[in-house]
């Protein structure tokens, strides 16, 4: 496995770099947006990783190139505006998955993994599947059936996590350290007010109740 790294905050890149070699990965690396155009449509690579603000050309720009190039490499855009407008865009220039700063680096390496599997050209996007609940990891949305569910941002987090462990009892505090992050320190019942949040988009109405109470503990996905 090839990852070619456009990153211009030298300590991210390294970062970056220590964790992908570790990982067994080779790693190309580019500080500004030419310099990363011109590696990734010399080809090669199984997955870009492209950080959005970058001197000399943005990320939507050298993604934008490296598709007009015909090359079609899976590109993971990174950028700390991790507003709804910016991923759009980002999907818009022909970038095939999204990480918002800061992320945590099991993620990045998860979706790093995910694109790497997928044949180039390949439309069909990961989802995760739980009885008749779909969920779009690159539109970050989800279905019940036909029905199609929007979610926002931390909706979508939650779900996504619950659907990665489906099955399995999650800790509130667990909940809350993946979804919110360590170190969160707003309101103690967030994960409560979100769970109902997103009940009331998945379950409300359904025959199946898929999100699942354990009393003085926390929720699962299914099971039991
Ligand atoms: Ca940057």
């Amino acid at each position: 496995m090839r990852v070619l790294i456009v990153e211009d905050e030298p300590a991210i890149r390294q970062t970056m770099l220590r964790v992908f070699e570790r990982e067994g990965y080779f790693v190309d690396e580019a500080e500004d947006g030419p310099g990363g155009l011109s590696l990734a449509v010399a080809g090669g690579h199984d997955v870009v990783i492209l950080d959005v603000l970058l001197p000399g050309l943005d990320g939507f720009q050298v993604c934008k190139a490296i598709r007009a190039a015909g090359v079609t490499t899976p590109v993971l855009m990174l950028t700390a505006l991790s507003d709804v407008d910016d991923r759009v865009t980002g999907l818009d220039s022909g970038a095939d998955d999204y990480l918002g700063k800061p992320f945590a680096f099991k993620e990045l390496l998860a979706r790093v993994r995910a694109l790497a599997r997928r044949p180039a050209g390949d439309s069909t996007e990961p989802k995760l599947k739980y009885d008749d609940l779909e969920v779009d990891l690159l539109r970050r949305s989800a279905r019940r059936g036909t029905r199609r569910i929007e979610l926002t941002t931390t909706e979508f987090k939650l779900l996504e996590y619950m659907a990665l462990n489906a099955t399995h009892v999650l800790s509130r505090s667990k909940i809350l350290d993946e979804v919110w992050g360590f170190d969160y320190d707003g309101e103690s019942n967030v994960v409560d007010t979100y769970v109902h949040y997103l009940r009331r988009k998945i379950d409300a109405g359904e025959d199946r109740q898929l999100i699942r109470t354990v009393r003085g503990y926390g929720y699962a996905l299914g099971g039991a």
